[in-house]
């Protein structure tokens, strides 16, 4: 090291799967710092549809254009992850007020738990409606989702789907 610091940021989530709203938060940040760890978590109060082999395989599938950005496994408490990976701060996306309410609650106990820094970034309005949950909600209902999601990803969702509703029938 030469003295200079390297600015390492993590963009945490849980991706199930990852939409063109995460992309636009993933590639503006890359702008921004020297690296971008995106990190994938197991969300405790969610389902998920796609392993997080899966969910980082989808990711790493589609940030080959920004060669600062990697993926990987968030296993355990996300503050521990960031100190764990160099990064003091961590990005998250905010789409509307109820985004921000979690949000600030959330930073301020990470903050508590580690001095990590949590930074935000305002969605661009034309995905601030995406969510994972809501896609995955509209594409179940045989709703059009093309556009919102990369095209494989959108690929790997019809054919889980299918799977999933193969299953219940
Ligand atoms: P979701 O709410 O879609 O299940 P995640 O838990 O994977 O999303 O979210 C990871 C991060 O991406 C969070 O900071 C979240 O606010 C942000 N994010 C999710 N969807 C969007 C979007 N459409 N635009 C901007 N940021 C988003």
């Amino acid at each position: 090291m030469t003295g200079e610091t390297i600015r390492r940021v993590v963009c945490p989530g849980s991706f199930d799967p990852v939409t063109n709203g995460h992309l636009d938060i993933i590639g503006r940040v890359a702008t921004l710092f020297d690296e971008v760890i995106v990190g994938v978590g197991k969300n405790v109060g969610k389902r998920a549809l796609f392993t997080a082999e899966e969910r980082i395989a989808m990711i790493r599938n589609v940030i080959g254009e920004y060669p600062n950005v990697r993926v990987e496994a968030i296993d355990g408490l996300l503050v521990d992850f960031c100190v764990q990976h160099g990064a003091h701060a961590m990005v998250k996306g905010l789409r509307a007020v109820s985004d921000y309410e979690y949000e600030l609650t959330m930073s301020q106990m990470n903050h508590r738990l580690s001095r990590v820094e949590t930074l935000f970034v305002a969605s661009d309005p034309e995905y601030s409606h995406l969510s994972s949950s809501l896609i995955k909600e509209v594409a179940g209902l045989g709703g059009d989702v093309s556009g919102l999601v990369p095209d494989h990803v959108l690929a790997q969702l019809t054919t889980r789907l299918a799977e999933h509703k193969a299953k219940s029938d």
